[in-house]
C-alpha cells in the first residue's frame, strides 16, 4: 500500500505517504492515531502510530488504513496500545470531557469510567494518552482557564473565582500556583500551536532537562524528562533537538558548569505581576551574593509579601538561569530547593569562587 486515508470520512481524506507514516511512528505522533496502523511482520502484530512499544525496524513494517486491513494479512492487534480501540477511546473520552465540563461539582474517576463503560485504571490511561492529563488534572486545568477568563471579565476577583467552580478564593490561589512558564495565552490551551525544543543532558549536576520555544528557554530542572513537558504543555509540538536549539542549549550547559551571569540567555516565562517582579529581582542578584526572601519582597515593590516571595521563588519554571538558589533564609541558612540543598549548595559554592 502506498498510503493511507486520513479519518473516517471519505470527503475529507488526506493521504498520507509511508514515510510520512514511519515518521509519525517515529514520533509516537498521537495525531496519527485512528489515521492508520503499523503492521509488523516479524511481530505479527499491528499497532498505532503512537504505541509505546520499541520501535520495529523499517523492513518490517508495512501500514494499513484500517485494523481490518492489517487482519486479513493475518496480523493481530497489539495488546499493549489496542489500535482497534481508538475510535472507542476517542468516543469515551469526548464524553467525559463533556461531563467534566457540565458538571457543577468535580467528577471522580470512578464516576467518569463507569459513564463510558472502562474500568478506572484502563481510563485514566486512556484519557491521559488523549490529553496528557489525568481526568482530575484536566477538572483542575479547566477551572484555572475558566478563572482567567473570568478574571478578565469580572470586577471582583472573588465573584470570578465563584463563578470559575472554586469553594474558596484560597483554593484558587493555591491553584493557581506554580503553574506558569508560557506565554498566557499558549498556556491557556497547554501549549496548543507552540513548538518546544528540548533536550536532557547529562551535568555534574545530575540529568538536565532544557525546555525552549522560539522566545526562549521555557523549562530548565534537574532529574525530570519529556513525560514532565507533557503534563505542563500537554498541547504543545515538542521535538527533540534541532540546531538552532543545539546552539542555546551549550550555552545553557555553559551558564550551569560555570555559574556567572546568564542574563543574555532568553527566557520564556509568564507569571502574575508579582511573580515576575520577583523574578527579575532575582535575576539582578550578582553571581557569588545571596538575599533573603524578606529583600527579595521589598526589592518587587511589596516588603510584606515575604511568603508570597518565597512562593514566586517557588513557582521558578526556569532554575539557574532564574537564580532561585541565590535566595536563604534570614538567618543564613541554606533553606530549601526544588531539586534538592546538595544541588543548591553546590551552585552557591562555585559563584563564590
Ligand atoms: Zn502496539
Amino acid at each position: 500500500m502506498d498510503a493511507t486515508q486520513r479519518g473516517s470520512t471519505g470527503a475529507e481524506a488526506m493521504m498520507i505517504n509511508d514515510d510520512q507514516a514511519w515518521e509519525a511512528v517515529m514520533r509516537r505522533d498521537r495525531a496519527f492515531d485512528g489515521q492508520f496502523v503499523t503492521g509488523v511482520f516479524s511481530t505479527g502484530i499491528y499497532c498505532r502510530p503512537s504505541c509505546a512499544a520499541r520501535h520495529p525496524a523499517r523492513k518490517n513494517v508495512r501500514f494499513f488504513a484500517s485494523g481490518a486491513e492489517a487482519r486479513a494479512e493475518g496480523l493481530r492487534a497489539c495488546k499493549r496500545c489496542l489500535p482497534d480501540d481508538v475510535s472507542r477511546d476517542e468516543a469515551a473520552v469526548l464524553s467525559a470531557i463533556d461531563e467534566i465540563k457540565t458538571s457543577q461539582g468535580q467528577p471522580v474517576l470512578g464516576d467518569l469510567a463507569k459513564l463510558v463503560g472502562y474500568s478506572p485504571a484502563h481510563f485514566q490511561r486512556v484519557f491521559k494518552r488523549s490529553t496528557g492529563l489525568s481526568p482530575a488534572a484536566y477538572a483542575r486545568a479547566l477551572r484555572e482557564e475558566r478563572a482567567r477568563d473570568a478574571l478578565s471579565h469580572e470586577d471582583r476577583v472573588t465573584d470570578a473565582i465563584y463563578e470559575a467552580g472554586f469553594e474558596n478564593p484560597s483554593r484558587f490561589y493555591d491553584n493557581m500556583e506554580g503553574k506558569l512558564g508560557m506565554t498566557a495565552s499558549a498556556w491557556r490551551d497547554g501549549g496548543r500551536g507552540v513548538t518546544i525544543s528540548y533536550a536532557v543532558t547529562k551535568t555534574s549536576l545530575g540529568p538536565m532537562l532544557v525546555a525552549a520555544t522560539e522566545k526562549g528557554v521555557c523549562r530548565l530542572s534537574f532529574s525530570e524528562d519529556r513525560a514532565e513537558l507533557e503534563r505542563r504543555f500537554p498541547n504543545a509540538e515538542l521535538a527533540e533537538g534541532g540546531e538552532e536549539f543545539r546552539a542555546l542549549l551549550s550555552e545553557v550547559i555553559a551558564a550551569v558548569e560555570k555559574p556567572g551571569d546568564a542574563r543574555h540567555i532568553p527566557l520564556d516565562v509568564q507569571g502574575t505581576a508579582f511573580q515576575e517582579a520577583v523574578w527579575q529581582e532575582l535575576r539582578k542578584i550578582p553571581p557569588g551574593e545571596t538575599r533573603s526572601y524578606a529583600e527579595i519582597a521589598a526589592a518587587a515593590g511589596n516588603p510584606k509579601a515575604v511568603r508570597a516571595a518565597g512562593s514566586a521563588n517557588g513557582a521558578n519554571t526556569v532554575a539557574v538561569l532564574i537564580p532561585c538558589h541565590r535566595v536563604v533564609r534570614s538567618d543564613g541558612s541554606l533553606g530549601g530547593y526544588a531539586y534538592g540543598t546538595e544541588i543548591k549548595e553546590e551552585l552557591l559554592k562555585r559563584e563564590s569562587t
